[in-house]
């Protein structure tokens, strides 16, 4: 691998040097990860910066009409546009969103457009952690806006919301007039809420969907160096286009006001330091599991705890007296 024709070519934005680029950055070997962490260091340069969005919903809500549409908007205004996953799924199976390109034809045609599905990893944690290391690869390779793409089951929302300057919820129009079941963990982390299929039959109970769900979100306190009607709910369709370029002004009228407050750097000063502590975490675990005499002492112990023979803190206890030495705090 020539890492240096690799690094000139993000530079010079290339998207095949950066689809190149991304898979030595998902490779699972050590040596490849050196190179990827060279990579990265490399090519990392604060004057490149996207606007990260994050977009999340249930399977059929529309994320790739929406996206397809959302994306030929922007590359239509000369903006380059990099579309990611983040797919829970993909930890067990393989990958599942995005990968089927043909969903998001024409803008997977477009030049100004980059689409990659998730990475797949043994686990959710993985996942996120190479999507976070391909933004920056996108970023550093002059894309004005990626896009991060994920379903709305398990853990994936939050990782991804720890990922990007935007968050926004991708809805249907309800039956009833109930919160779709949507967890309160995720409203609060919203930032937009767009209720989608806002078209033919379904336009007038989409209003009142995105009514019920405007009402729900002002229940939730504001984030500082946010205007004060954010978060905000509106309805879009993929379909028709109708109110896409709304969303994407209240995206970008969000953007102006955090970057113009400090919250905007504030915000990715905190999710990098996030990703460190993650990595450092990570890391650990892995390279305690890489000792054959440490992987055999905690399946003793863990044994012993499973059997009832050990409390648990005080198995991990000793676990913990045999890898450091002396008595451990809390
Ligand atoms: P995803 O699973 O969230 O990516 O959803 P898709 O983008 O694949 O869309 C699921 C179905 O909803 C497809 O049949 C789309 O044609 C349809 N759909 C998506 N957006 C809209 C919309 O704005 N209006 C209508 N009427 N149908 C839509």
């Amino acid at each position: 691998m020539d890492l240096d024709r690799l690094i000139t070519g993000i530079r010079d934005g290339d998207r095949r040097a950066l689809a190149r680029a991304i898979t030595l950055v998902e490779s699972g070997r050590a040596d490849h990860r050196a190179q990827a962490t060279q990579l990265l260091d490399a090519v990392t340069d604060p004057e490149r910066q996207a606007i990260r969005i994050g977009l999340s919903g249930t399977p059929g809500v529309g994320k790739s009409t929406f996206t397809e549409a959302f994306g030929l908007m922007l590359t239509g205004q000369g903006l380059r546009v990099a579309v990611l996953a983040v797919d829970p799924s993909s930890a067990r199976s393989g990958g599942s969103i995005l990968g089927d390109k043909t969903r998001m034809e024409q803008l997977s045609r477009d030049p100004n457009a980059f689409i990659r599905p998730s990475p797949s990893q043994t686990e959710l944690g993985g996942v996120a952690r190479r999507t976070r290391e391909v933004i920056a690869l996108a970023e550093a390779a002059g894309f004005d806006v990626v896009i991060v793409e994920t379903v709305g089951v398990g853990q994936s929302e939050t990782l991804v919301a720890q990922m990007t300057d935007i968050f926004t919820l991708l809805l249907a129009p309800g039956g009833g007039d109930e919160l779709q079941g949507v967890k309160r963990g995720i409203m609060e982390i919203a930032d937009l809420i767009l209720v989608n299929k806002a078209d033919g039959e379904m336009k007038a109970q989409a209003g009142r969907t995105c009514a019920d769900y405007a009402g729900a979100l002002r229940l939730f306190r504001k984030r500082p160096g946010d205007p004060e009607d954010f978060p905000k709910a509106l309805t879009v369709s993929a379909v028709t286009g109708d109110g896409i370029a709304t969303a994407w002004d209240e995206m970008r009228t969000l953007v102006a006001h955090r970057r113009a407050s400090g919250q905007f750097d504030k915000t990715r000063a905190r999710q990098n330091r996030h990703w460190f502590d993650d990595a450092v975490r990570h890391g650990i675990l892995r390279h305690l599991g890489s000792d054959p005499e440490t992987r055999a002492r905690m399946e003793e112990l863990g044994a012993a705890v499973a059997a009832g023979d050990a409390a648990p803190s005080a198995a991990a206890d000793r676990m913990l007296s045999l890898l450091f030495g002396g008595d451990r705090p809390d």
